[in-house]
């Protein structure tokens, strides 16, 4: 058995998981209408390019890309188009969507399926993983096509695959794993080809031992890795598994490595294998505050509300409802909103599950510095914020921070560090494009 990695810092919130880890994925039939948003990925939104009245099919593009850190958006379901509008969204305040009404769910792959991949030119199969459209399913929604297109002169020679899921309460990646094994196997076999790496490896935290065992009995080469907040991170995971320190400002290629979630292999091997655009995903629905938590295989586009209703229902005590999970998931003020491809969890809070304490002074314990993943010092940064001074927040490194949460879930004061932190990146941010205009 392989020794058990970790990095250094972090922290220990209750994973609480087991609400949720014992219930096997429970697949939706699509709702009525779906409202598939145009901006589910990291970067430009997908154009429109259907109208009000016009016909889909299932898997059809329904949005064609615009630019390079963008991705087609498809229809998940056979249906009409009734509307194109403004939503409001799980990760941003409002974005456009094709709003369909659904006729039916029929149809199997979109495209030929590429049975014999290995002997496949690479353009052609980093090709089919753009225009299936498939993004980071862990959170981040990043287009994968870009990270399988290195610069010249780059050479990745590390694939990690990212089955840590280390946000509490979140479980989908882990029934993934348990039920899908052989398609994550197959998207990352695809994925380490297409990069030309040997032996990729998974990245699992211990407290998924059934997942370790039948990943490991499959063949794949798993690194254990200590359970530990934010072990799933980019960045700490690859320090974790391979030993390579990324530096503030680099991004894994500067140091060899891709990482891709375990969901964004399943997406890869329907696309290629299977000839299917990136439509659906698993995703938890947990908290107290619904009466039976569960993970549910549904298409983008399904409303948030939908889901709550498939989990039982909420309870009385509903505090909060969150968009992913409770250390950098995003507060929904609405469960109107659309499940998209990073969706990886809802949680419906209830009081007790929720920290409502009013805010107090920082008594300079040095907690948060402590457990900073990234070395940072979130005291510092979000005091610069808090006194709107925008160049001390840049020179003690704003920017690098990843709004992990965890210096805001230590501290005594109740600190809304997080907060704090984010408004100093957009003033940063400004501060630097006044600088270059
Ligand atoms: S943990 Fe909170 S109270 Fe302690 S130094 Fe950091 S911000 Fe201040
Ligand atoms: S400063 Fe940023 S990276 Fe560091 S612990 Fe806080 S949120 Fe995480």
């Amino acid at each position: 058995m392989s020794k058990v990695k970790s990095f250094a810092g972090g922290t220990h919130p209750p994973g609480n998981k087991g609400l949720s880890c014992g219930a096997a994925v429970v697949r939706l039939p699509a709702p009525e209408v779906v409202t598939v948003p145009l901006c589910q990925h990291l970067g430009a939104p997908s154009k429109p390019v259907v109208k009000p009245g016009d016909e889909v099919t299932k898997g059809s593009v329904i949005g064609e890309q615009n630019g390079f850190i963008s991705l087609p958006t498809h229809s998940p379901v056979n249906g009409k188009v009734l509307r194109i509008e403004n939503v409001p969204m799980p990760h941003m305040r409002s974005g456009p969507a094709v709003v369909i009404k659904t006729e039916s769910e029929d149809g199997e792959n979109v495209y030929e399926p590429i049975a014999d991949w290995k002997n496949t030119e690479i353009p052609l199969l980093v090709s089919r993983i753009k225009e299936a459209g498939i993004c980071g399913m862990g959170g981040a929604s990043f287009p994968t096509y870009v990270k399988l297109s290195p610069p010249p002169g780059v050479k990745i020679d590390t694939l990690i695959i990212n089955g840590v899921e280390c946000e509490p309460y979140l479980t989908a990646d882990h029934r993934l794993m348990l039920e899908k094994a052989d398609d994550l196997i197959t998207g990352m076999n695809i994925l380490a080809h297409v990069l030309g790496v040997s032996d990729p490896c998974i990245g699992i935290e211990v407290n998924k031992p059934d997942a370790i065992e039948l990943l490991e009995k499959k063949g794949a080469r798993v690194v254990r890795l200590k359970v530990q907040y934010p072990q799933g991170a980019e960045k700490q995971l690859i320090d974790a598994a391979v030993g390579r320190q990324v530096p503030a400002g680099a991004l894994p290629l500067n140091v060899g490595v891709v990482v891709q979630n375990v969901g964004t292999c399943v997406a890869v091997a329907d696309a290629v294998c299977k000839g299917m655009p990136s439509i659906r995903r698993i995703t938890t629905v947990s908290g107290l505050g619904v009466n039976k938590p569960g993970n549910f295989d549904v298409c983008v586009g399904t409303p948030v509300s939908t889901l709550i209703e498939a989990a039982g229902g909420y309870k009385e005590d509903v505090k909060r409802l969150i968009g992913g999970g409770p250390m950098m998931g995003m507060a929904l003020f609405t469960d109107g909103v659309p499940v998209t491809k990073g969706t990886s969890g809802i949680l419906a809070m209830a009081s007790k599950e929720v920290r409502d304490t009013a805010e107090g002074p920082c008594i300079k314990c040095g907690k948060c510095v402590d457990v900073c993943p990234l070395n940072l010092l979130p005291c510092t940064i979000a005091t610069a914020s808090e006194y709107e001074k925008w160049e001390d927040a840049e020179k003690a490194g704003a920017l690098n921070c990843m709004a992990c949460g965890t210096c805001s879930y230590v501290c005594p004061s109740g600190r809304y560090l997080v907060h704090y932190i984010k408004r100093a990146q957009n003033e940063v941010r400004a501060l630097i494009r006044a600088r270059e205009a």
